[in-house]
């Protein structure tokens, strides 16, 4: 039987729901069927947790308030997008500014009575919201090295082609939030959708597009990645190897699901990487699961089904088979902060930004300084994908002006933080994920500080390791691929996994379950000691833990505290 929220959506015609009537409604919040299809509009309705239990004993309602998240191909940004970003921040968010870990801004905290202006706004700015989630097309990621090389610039443009062809077709989105014109519902025959059909896909679908040898976008974590191929003098896309099946979500408890990365299907022509694209998404229109939304992302399709099932499914919709994947690059991880330098001669600079929150704390003037930088120098922006921000097409002769104003705001730069702290990622969680179990952004910080003393204290600060913390096993930071993970089993309580790849081509596993946040640091302190004395020359954390294995990980552990215990004693 089709879950409740297909029947959601098949009842929407489109996505228009009853949104517009609830609009003009004085309440606070959407009922159910309308906050799914919300969702496709690029907004979630949540509440401040931190509220509900006051708020039930007094028998008020929740805070209901709303996450709205812009959809950015690759995290390209204009200075002007930028400003208008920074201003609704302000007028009608929470005062911060969230880069999410798909290339993504998000709000928190705005009203519903708010909504219309916030989407106004952003569109008059030609940023939407609309499919910036829901069970459709997501952000496109992209490599976002603003290095000039023409390769890179031609897969910043696939992926803001992709991203057009399969935007939402629906005029709901600008009929409901944009011109104020009468709602009439998609009966009237001149709403359709040639690629999704009224009820969208099974449920979300990311895609991104690699440059060969730099996996910033993690691209097998994705349901569907394009490789580029390049001629042997580097200067020429050849084709795509496409790769399918990534995904993080699992669920706590239900062995049925689990994380996955993206195998390798096939190889397209570059005139035929959109059309490939769709293919991959009709196929999941068609034959994913739509009775259960746990079992329903392309990765358990390709698992029930098999890879070679799924391949001439895919050929069938393309119209001719696809030549065999081209064997996958070398992959390294850069997160192009510091300094760089464009062809054009002009610079970037890539900052740090803690979890992603562009916010003023205390004596950190980070949006302060941000917004400042922006008006005065007005560069393009990229946000990385591990929700960093690259201002980009500086003059040189500016660059001592700037450091300055970081300086002054105590703005940290990629010189100024650790390794781990460079590597770290986290997802909002508390108080406004609904789905949270744990913290996650709000105390990863704290876990760091910890981490970099424990580091210090065995005489390994200098070193690097890629760590990230979820609120819960739906995985929104990548945790499965980072080397280190804290993933939210209940309040206060994490898993901790071990053994995945610096450049995001193997999953970790579990090492410790039920660790209180507060025993974190001092879990992997014997990991870490372990590290330092039996890692192989320059072999990194995740690749040391996945050598050993959990189980004799765990043993040496044990016997590392003992004697730790017996020299103290
Ligand atoms: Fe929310 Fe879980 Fe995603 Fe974190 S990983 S943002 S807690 S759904």
């Amino acid at each position: 039987m089709p879950s409740k929220v297909e029947v959601a959506k098949e009842k929407s015609n489109y996505l228009y729901g009853t949104l517009a009537q609830e609009l003009d409604k004085t309440t606070s919040h959407f009922e159910e069927d309308n906050r799914q299809v919300l969702k496709f509009h690029g907004i979630y309705q949540q509440d401040d947790r931190e509220q509900r239990r006051e708020r039930k004993a007094a028998g008020e309602e929740p805070a209901y308030q709303f996450m709205v998240r812009s959809k950015l191909p690759g995290g390209a940004l204009t200075a002007e997008q930028y400003l208008v970003h920074d201003d609704l921040a302000d007028r009608y968010a929470n005062g911060t500014l969230r880069i999410t870990t798909r290339q993504g801004f998000q709000f928190h905290g705005v009203l519903k009575g708010d909504l219309k202006a916030t989407l106004r706004e952003l569109n008059s700015a030609l940023v939407s919201t609309l499919a910036a989630c829901g069970d459709v097309e997501r952000n496109v990621m992209c490599c976002p090295a603003p290095t000039g090389d023409p390769v890179r610039q031609q897969l910043q443009q696939l992926a803001r082609a992709i991203a057009a062809h399969l935007e939402p077709r629906t005029r709901a989105y600008h009929k409901i939030w944009l011109n104020g014109e009468e709602v009439k519902f998609a009966d009237d025959g001149r709403d359709e959708e040639p690629v999704y059909g009224k009820t969208y896909l099974p449920r979300k679908f990311k895609t991104a597009v690699a440059y060969p040898g730099d996996n910033c976008v993690d691209v097998l974590t994705n349901d569907l990645g394009l490789i580029a191929v390049l001629d042997q003098t580097g200067t020429r896309i050849k084709g795509y190897t496409l790769v399918v099946g990534g995904s993080m979500g699992t669920t706590h408890g239900k062995e049925e699901t689990f994380p996955a990365l993206a195998r390798p299907i096939g190889f397209v022509r570059p005139e035929d990487a959109i059309k490939a694209a769709e293919a991959v998404v009709i196929v999941q229109r068609d034959y994913g699961d739509r009775n259960n939304r746990r079992h329903a992302r392309l990765k358990y399709l390709i698992h029930d089904r098999g890879l070679a099932w799924f391949r001439e499914r895919v050929e069938e919709v393309f119209g001719r088979p696809l030549e065999d994947p081209r064997p996958l690059p070398p992959f390294e991880t850069h997160d192009h902060l510091g300094w760089g330098e464009s062809a054009d001669g002009t610079l970037w600079l890539g900052l740090p930004i803690e979890n992603g929150r562009v916010a003023d704390i205390g004596h950190r003037r980070l949006r302060t300084s941000l917004r400042r930088l922006v008006e005065t120098y007005r560069p393009r922006i990229f946000l990385t994908p591990q929700h960093n921000i690259l201002l980009v097409g500086l003059d040189p002769a500016n660059r001592v002006a700037i450091e300055f104003e970081l300086f002054q705001h105590g703005i940290a730069t990629v010189n100024d933080i650790s390794g781990v702290r460079r590597h770290e990622m986290a997802c909002p969680a508390l108080p406004t994920c609904g789905l949270a179990i744990a913290e996650a952004e709000r105390v990863l910080p704290d876990v760091i500080d910890q981490l970099e003393w424990e580091l210090e204290q065995l005489g390994l600060g200098d070193e690097t390791i890629s760590i990230r913390m979820t609120g819960c096993p739906n995985g929104c930071a990548r945790p499965y691929v980072a080397e280190l993970a804290f993933v939210g089993r209940s309040l206060n309580k994490y898993q901790i996994l071990v053994g995945g790849d610096f450049n995001g081509m193997r999953l970790n596993v579990l090492y410790a379950d039920l660790v209180h946040l507060e025993d974190l640091a001092a879990t992997v302190r014997p990991l870490l000691a372990l590290w330092r004395d039996w890692r192989r020359p320059g072999e990194g954390f995740g690749d040391f833990t996945a050598r050993l294995g959990v189980d004799a990980l765990r043993s040496y552990a044990n016997e590392w505290k003992t004697a730790q215990a017996s020299q103290a004693a």
